[in-house]
């Protein structure tokens, strides 16, 4: 990169400013939007397949294609889509293509370019020191300001106030900017200021953005104000909230140079592959040995959450259910191996639903499923879960004998809170059960830990099925339906819903 300076030997004064590579011909015009698509386009030089946003998962080929146009043809854009898509993280990943160091007058309250100050303070300054003049410089963390927009937002807040008395007893005059007291927006100027949830901000604040926007002139309490701002503004916004009438001024949607719109992640891989990134599993703690089939269930939890009626639509169910949703599993089973003194820290699926209070806050209800509780509804999601993720693993396996066990009366409590030892010395006992699961690469030479958890996932999937019964003490037993009726359900996709519907519940 052009400006690759130690922090120590970067120029502190207007003149060895003048003489180092922040020259006027380099830095005069170069506004942010500039800077963002230079280091754009040296890093797509670059970097080859590298992703051009490190830990922005799933969006390769759909939403980051379209923020890297969006970012060349120097646009401000702005981003749709549901909660817990990213969406912020996207947006802060911006800074990562400003330059390391940014020149400015130092002192300066909205970081004016040393060669074309729009400040009057600076200008003057400027005038009166010449290449004596202090600079200063901002890190790119320093230059992105972010703001929840919401209704109460105010243009003092925003763009800035005046003070009538004050302008007038220093003997400026009002249009003058250093009767202004700058609100975020100017702090921001030749940074990144993002907007979340646009549609929040009153229509006369959108009209003052825009002012500033398309012309650098705004009104504060009547008075004209020049302010020639260079910031790339980037927003995000529900997608029904955005396009709904009335919501954004249009004036101001149509200097909004691209929508793009984010999405949940399309596979479970995805899904897992951002869980894992976002959830806090590296502890201080007991060794831990996360199992795939509880990744994986945790991961579909959300996917049929978004698919289920009972759910509002609009809302979403945002990622940040699956990451809450792993941390307290891993919570619970840390719990047991503490309580029980064990070394090994292995989840177990009943962890998943003792993890119900990491899901349920995160699930907006339609109608029907606040009839049915939160509660219930997350449970409902859980066993979907288990069901599917049991197919990926047992389909076509022979599990009849294990069946048979339990419709001979055979039962078995296998409470969370069970050690390893002896929830295992229990499922030893069921004919079949601890020789079936090779499948999810569980051997009877692995730890006690990891068997107990792969045989109550066998065990959860024949019950998430309905071949067995479980009650709520967590005592499996035999199933309430004759076994063979249930198993005939096909894998037919036209079945699915029946299946969902029926036989999960
Ligand atoms: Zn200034």
């Amino acid at each position: 990169m052009l400006w690759g300076f130690p922090f120590m030997s970067l120029p502190r004064t207007l003149g060895d400013l003048r003489r180092s590579s922040f020259s006027e011909s380099c830095l005069r015009s170069r506004h942010v939007k500039d800077e963002l698509r230079d280091n754009l386009m040296a890093r797509l030089r670059q970097d080859g397949d590298d992703p051009v946003f490190p830990g922005i998962v799933g969006y390769d080929d759909s939403v980051v294609p379209q923020i890297i146009n969006a970012i060349l043809s120097r646009h401000n854009f702005i981003l749709l889509g549901l909660r817990g898509q990213a969406k912020s993280r996207i947006l802060r990943a911006l800074t990562s293509l400003l330059d390391p160091q940014m020149p400015y007058v130092a002192g300066c309250e909205i970081h004016d370019n040393p060669y074309a100050p729009i400040c009057k303070r600076c200008r003057e300054e400027i005038a009166r020191l010449g290449d004596s003049t202090p600079i200063a410089y901002l890190t790119p963390d320093e230059r992105y300001v972010e703001k929840l927009a919401t209704p109460d937002v105010t243009i003092a807040d925003l763009i800035g106030d005046i003070d009538p008395i004050k302008a007038a007893r220093g003997g400026h005059e009002l249009s003058s900017e250093m009767t202004v007291h700058y609100g975020l927006l100017p702090r921001a100027n030749r940074g990144i200021f993002a907007i979340n949830e646009l549609p929040d901000l009153a229509g006369k604040i959108q009209v003052g953005l825009f002012n500033i926007m398309q012309e650098g002139d705004v009104q504060i309490k009547g008075y004209p104000i020049r302010l020639p701002l260079d910031v790339a503004l980037v927003f995000s916004a529900n997608p029904e909230d955005y396009t709904a009438r009335g919501k954004i001024i249009t004036p101001l949607k149509d200097r909004i140079g691209s929508e793009i719109r984010t999405h949940y992640p399309a596979t479970i891989e995805e899904g897992i592959a951002i869980t894992a990134q976002e959830a806090w599993t590296k502890r201080n703690g007991h060794p831990l040995e996360l199992p795939g089939y509880v990744q994986e269930v945790i991961e579909r939890v959300a996917f049929a959450a978004r698919e289920d009626k009972k759910i509002d639509k609009r809302s979403g169910v945002s990622q940040r259910l699956p990451i809450s949703a792993m941390e307290n599993v891993i919570s619970n089973a840390e719990r047991r191996a503490i309580r029980n003194g064990e070394q090994l820290v292995v989840p177990r699926i009943s962890d998943v639903y003792a993890a119900l209070p990491a899901i349920t806050g995160k699930l907006e209800l339609e109608y029907e499923g606040e009839m049915k509780g939160a509660d219930h509804v997350g449970r409902e999601l859980i066993r979907a879960a288990i069901a599917k993720t049991y197919d990926e693993y047992f389909t076509g396996a022979n599990v009849q004998q294990i069946v048979q066990w339990f419709d001979l009366g055979g039962e078995i409590q296998l409470s969370d809170s069970v050690s390893a030892v002896e929830a295992l010395q229990n499922l030893k006992g069921i004919q079949g059960l601890v020789d079936k699961l090779g499948p999810l690469g569980v051997t009877q030479k692995d730890s006690p830990e990891q068997q107990v958890s792969a045989a109550e996932f066998i065990l959860e999937g024949l019950h998430a099925h309905k071949r067995i019964g479980r009650s709520e003490e967590r005592v499996f037993k035999a199933g309430e339906k004759k076994p063979d009726a249930v198993r005939e359900k096909s894998f037919d996709p036209e079945e699915r819903q029946y299946r969902q519907r029926r036989q999960f519940n």
